[in-house]
């Protein structure tokens, strides 16, 4: 299946020399770049740009959907906020259930909680109880995966609620900060940035 040969087996980097799909579009070119956005020094990976084209939303929804929908995953879990957008659209194309992964506080009723740590400063993300059935296969969806510490936040509260998670997949992948290496389940993406 995969294109490119990456760690952990299952990985498929669609890029230009992808599938058919990106033959037209080069999703890079809807991607924005903001310097200095949240804090000095970061680089911000923007996808309003993306989410505004129709026909480059569209070839980033059907492309990741092949690769998600190969594994044939039972749900598909969105980390909040931007990550809603993306496991949405794919969950309606592949016509499955989505749980919604989200910071401390958001979720009515009975939730589970993960802290964890990042760079300088500890954080958490919450499901609700019974978001997943037990045994459920299930992929996690965000717009981009950068150290990986999100999505394994994700990965681990799933895996408490009872889930198995099959993959995870993303939009971007910032390729510097190896996320993947931190996750110890399919990485796929769509498009990667290498500094
Ligand atoms: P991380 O836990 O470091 O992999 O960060 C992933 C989460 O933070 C995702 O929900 C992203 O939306 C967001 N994020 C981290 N770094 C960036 C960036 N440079 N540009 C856009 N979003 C980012």
């Amino acid at each position: 299946m995969a294109r490119s040969g990456m760690v952990r087996g299952l990985t498929l980097i669609l890029g230009k020399s992808g599938g058919q799909a990106m033959k037209s579009v080069d999703l890079k070119e809807h991607i924005r770049t903001i310097p200095d956005f949240p804090k000095p020094g970061i680089l911000f990976y923007d996808i309003s740009t993306l989410l505004r084209h129709p026909g480059a939303w569209r070839t980033a929804v059907r492309d990741l959907s092949r690769v998600v929908g190969a594994g044939a995953p039972d749900m598909l879990a969105g980390i909040e906020a931007r990550g809603f957008l993306v496991a949405g659209a794919i969950a309606v194309d592949l016509g499955i259930g989505l749980a919604m992964v989200r910071k401390p506080g958001k979720l009515p009723g009975a939730t589970l909680s993960h802290s964890y740590e990042l760079e300088y400063r500890a954080d958490s993300v919450e499901i609700q109880t019974d978001a997943v059935e037990s045994g459920r296969s299930v992929v996690v969806v965000d717009d981009v995966l950068a150290t990986g510490g999100t999505a394994m936040a994700a990965i681990e509260l799933l895996r408490r609620a009872g889930a198995h998670v099959a993959a995870a997949a993303f939009v971007i992948e910032l390729g510097f900060l190896d996320g993947r290496a931190c996750l110890d389940v399919p990485v796929v993406s769509l498009v990667r940035y290498d500094r």
